[in-house]
């Protein structure tokens, strides 16, 4: 054995004795949060006054502030009058750098979402780089959520990061391409037949995946998706099925169908006394359900004027070209929208339809879909938590959707989504209690991730340096 290999055997056995990698070895292992009151999310419920102990990313400890020593060593986090909570899970995520942006800038990406509190994120349509990204996460080479990827969509239709199936050959091939490349869920939206949808669910049987995404009103309806099992984002499909029989118009708004004024005729006609047998029939089908409220309320609800485009504090992360790109988009869509009362309506029925679903047993979950109309990630969420919130959830159910229930889906709930001995210390350190509004979450005094704290102070300085290089990137597409 020469010197060097020699050398390199005692460097590697010190790193495996100490558990620690170069880059780290001078960040203490352990993480105390000192007298803090936690909200472990198992039910509603505020533990007052506790120590809670992270050792290398795991919850060792949680006890009595008085009883509980941090070891000599430890990093101790002042917990005096603030609330520790799970971190934030985004069910419905896409970047920047899937196409607009170099792959370069997506750790970028994944610092503006852990500054704002988000810990775990599904990607909705797939990319071959989301799954390096996974992969990179997973083995803490890069500092990002953890990462689930829906595969790139299936769709009967031309469109970008797609997967076009229009026979039911074609569904089953791209169902085992996308289990084979590694995706954790298949992601549908539009256009696709039918007979190529029902292909599409029996290969992903088959294959052992889950079917996710859009369920086109036109060709695949509420009722195909429902005995499909599928879990349904945006209420794609609700509106339709409320329509009555007798009503003269067939199609309604959603999904895509949001941009044509004559299926906005249809709001006079919905009928809401369908929405509570809808909502028992989803809890039987898949409880789960990304509704995407604030996405849909504010652009194509409420409809977003310039000002509003500019009064975002997130305003900063994009270019000017940008913002005119978009505030364009929205004075063309509020150009033919339907007057305000209709879309008043539509808000509200959404509402009815979310909390009717919730009250039935489902399982609401917290999903952003930005990037898009100058949305930026982690910050849309807690607005997504405040809209649930609105809808009619109490403020521990809107918390629920973006920790107990995401964790539940994902098959992460003996890791993550509740605070417990043994579970991950993904955790976020608020100013004050978000059971009481929910709105208290966007008052956050640090982040744990994969073993590391960083103050609100220190992520802040992320998102100043960050802001620009978003900007400039943007700026550079065309
Ligand atoms: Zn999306």
């Amino acid at each position: 054995m020469n010197k060097l290999v020699l050398l390199l055997s005692i460097l590697l056995l010190a790193t495996i004795i100490t558990g620690q990698t170069g880059g780290n070895s001078s960040a203490p292992k352990v993480v105390a949060f000192v007298n803090v009151n936690v909200i472990p999310m198992d039910r509603e419920r505020v533990l007052r006054n506790q120590t809670v102990l992270v050792s290398d990313g795991r919850v060792t400890t949680i006890g009595d502030a008085k009883r509980i020593k941090p070891p000599a060593g430890t990093q101790i986090v002042d917990g005096t009058g603030r609330f520790l909570i799970p971190g934030l899970m985004d069910m419905h995520v896409h970047l920047f750098s899937d196409d607009e942006f170099p792959d370069a800038l997506a750790e970028d990406e994944f610092k503006v979402m852990i500054a704002y509190g988000v810990t775990t994120i599904r990607f909705m349509i797939g990319t071959p780089e989301q799954l390096v990204l996974r992969e990179k996460s997973a083995k803490g080479e890069i500092l990002a959520p953890t990462i689930f990827a829906a595969s790139p969509h299936l769709t009967g239709r031309k469109q970008p990061n797609g997967i076009v199936v229009t026979t039911q050959a074609e569904a089953r091939a791209a169902v085992a391409q996308s289990k084979r490349e590694g995706y954790d869920f298949i992601k549908v939206t539009t256009f696709l037949a039918p007979e190529v949808y029902e292909a599409i669910v029996d290969e992903a049987k088959k294959q052992n995946i889950r079917v996710v995404g859009h369920a086109d009103s036109r060709s695949v309806g509420l009722q195909r998706a429902l005995n499909s099992r599928q879990q349904i984002e945006h209420l794609d499909s609700y509106l339709e099925a409320l329509l009555p029989e007798t009503a003269p118009v067939k199609g309604s708004v959603s999904d895509l169908y949001v941009y044509n004024p004559k299926n906005w005729e249809s709001i006079d006609y919905l009928d809401e006394k369908k929405i509570p047998e809808l909502a028992r029939l989803t809890v039987k089908a898949n409880p789960f359900v990304t509704p995407t409220l604030h996405l849909f309320k504010l652009t194509f609800g409420k409809g977003r004027s310039e000002e509003s485009f500019r009064a975002q504090p997130d305003i900063r992360f994009y270019p000017q070209k940008t913002v005119e790109a978009w505030t364009r988009a929205s004075k063309r869509y509020l150009s033919t929208a339907a007057p305000i009362e209709k879309r008043e309506k539509y808000i509200r029925i959404r509402n009815q339809i979310v909390k009717a679903i919730y009250d039935a047993g489902g399982k609401i979950m917290a999903g952003s879909d930005t990037p898009e109309w100058l949305m930026l990630y982690g910050h849309t969420l807690h607005l997504e938590l405040i809209d649930l919130r609105d809808a009619g959830l109490s403020d521990y159910a809107a918390l629920e959707s973006a920790t107990k229930n995401p964790a539940m889906f994902l098959g992460l709930s003996d890791q993550a989504g509740t605070i417990a001995t043994g579970k991950r210390g993904d955790l976020v350190l608020l100013d004050a209690n978000p059971l009481e509004d929910i709105a208290n979450t966007q008052k956050r005094a640090g982040v744990m991730i994969k073993g590391q704290y960083f103050t609100q102070a220190e992520m802040n300085r992320w998102l100043d340096e960050i802001a620009p290089r978003f900007q400039h990137a943007l700026d550079e597409t065309k």
